[in-house]
């Protein structure tokens, strides 16, 4: 039986959770202070993190598994915390990959290192393990939809500001602004009107100063810890950017549909039903009601691209594949690399893991289909794990890079 986190602990303990997206996560965390949580992000050294993943899970597995794991590891070994008064938090998606199991890995590592007293909540919407000091309330869930609703729009337009900025640092300061001030309104009715708050938010990126440049536009997919955590892919974005490309990421409502249509997946191919079913059909609905709010938004009060509405990513992969295929990020990883294509970002960097099979299969796997029917995509698989050295992914990137701007030339030529 697992040390469970109480309603006691809760009052006193501090919750220490892996970092992902750094602008989501940090209105996330003021979220979750309201509801009485005081959650922390260790952020310490990555290589200290891997060699601490590598001393407490084997080699073979997952490499966000090591890196997630390394990172809790490494926080209550730094002294920064009292391993009586922490608890760490983790996720479980539910499915049918490692990504549910991750939490007994790090059970393990807790024991092996005399942790034993460090209870681990499980964040799960699949009614997997359950806390009585930590409620997902459905208050809370609200909130931390808004939160990334907030934090996909945010990410979204600042990767068409970041690139093109005419004083470096002016896109990073109005992201900061934001994710200060949406923090601090959290808690307040403001943080509900999100038309209004869009709005404001899309006039201050739009009047960021700009050069006007073609820059080679960069798609990022892949496995969600290694395309989106900063520590798992080696700052890639920062990379592109330093590089003069512009970085093109889906937001992470999509892999929240994608999980929830699943489920609706799961009932017409092998009959399942119940409430889970119900409330993911209702989940999704909301969530694709927010993201066509967000185009309009965009539309209406910016002069940014728009992203490319959910139904139509799902469309797109089911000549590729069928959607039966779920395991990992199963076929949203083609879906996005297609949409990527179709919408004129031919340069996809599909960032893979170690040790993960599932999206080898959707994303190297379907990397020749789709450079059969797309002949000018430009698609490189970056393969991410403890070993692999930093400069030999970024010379295949630069070669993509040099690729794409080829492309340019000869368009413009
Ligand atoms: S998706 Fe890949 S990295 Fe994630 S748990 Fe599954 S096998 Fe591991």
């Amino acid at each position: 039986m697992p040390k469970l986190f109480t309603e006691e602990m809760k009052k006193d303990y501090t919750i220490i959770a892996p970092t992902m997206l750094p602008i989501h996560f940090g209105m996330i965390k003021k979220v979750l202070a309201q509801y009485g949580y005081h959650l922390e992000f260790y952020e310490g050294d990555t290589k200290e993190m891997i060699t601490e993943g590598l001393k407490n899970v084997h080699n073979d597995l997952c490499y966000p598994a090591i890196i997630v794991i390394g990172q809790l590891m490494a926080a209550l070994k730094s002294g920064k915390y009292d391993p009586n008064k922490t608890a760490l938090m983790i996720t479980q998606t539910g499915g049918g990959c490692r990504a549910s199991n991750y939490i007994h890995l790090l059970r393990k590592a807790l024991k092996n290192s005399g942790y034993d007293q460090v209870p681990v909540i499980s964040v799960n919407m699949s009614g997997l393990e359950k806390h009585p000091g930590f409620k997902l309330t459905p208050g809370l869930i609200g909130k931390c939809v808004l939160a990334m609703w907030y934090g996909d729009l945010i990410m979204w337009v600042s990767n068409q500001c970041r690139p093109y900025e005419k004083i470096k640092g002016t896109t990073q300061a109005v992201i900061d602004h934001w994710v200060d001030y949406l923090a601090e309104v959290s808690s307040t009715p403001k943080f509900l009107g999100m038309t209004k708050m869009a709005k404001q938010i899309l006039q201050e990126f739009d009047a960021i100063p700009k050069k006007v440049v073609e820059r080679v536009k960069v798609g990022i997919v892949g496995e969600i810890y290694v395309k989106y955590a900063p520590m798992g892919n080696n700052h890639l974005e920062d990379f592109l950017i330093q590089e003069g490309a512009e970085v093109v990421m889906a937001g992470l409502s999509d892999f929240m549909m994608y999980c929830f249509s699943n489920k609706k997946i799961d009932h017409d191919l092998y009959g399942h039903n119940g409430w889970g079913l119900i409330g993911s059909q209702v989940g999704y609905k909301y969530i694709h009601y927010m993201q066509k709010k967000m185009i309009k938004c965009i539309k209406n009060y910016s002069s940014f691209r728009v992203p490319t509405d959910f139904e139509k990513v799902k469309a797109l992969v089911q000549k590729f594949m069928g959607v039966g295929v779920k395991m990992g990020e199963g076929w949203l990883l083609t879906a996005e690399m297609l949409e990527l294509v179709e919408s004129g970002v031919e340069n996809v960097i599909c960032a893979q893991p170690f040790g993960c099979l599932p999206n080898h299969i959707v994303g190297k796997g379907m990397m020749r289909k789709i450079k059969e029917v797309y002949p000018n995509s430009n698609i490189v698989a970056i393969d991410y794990d403890p070993s692999s050295a930093k400069v030999n992914q970024e010379n295949r990137i630069k070669l993509m890079l040099a690729n794409g701007l080829e492309s340019i030339h000869l368009k413009n030529a």
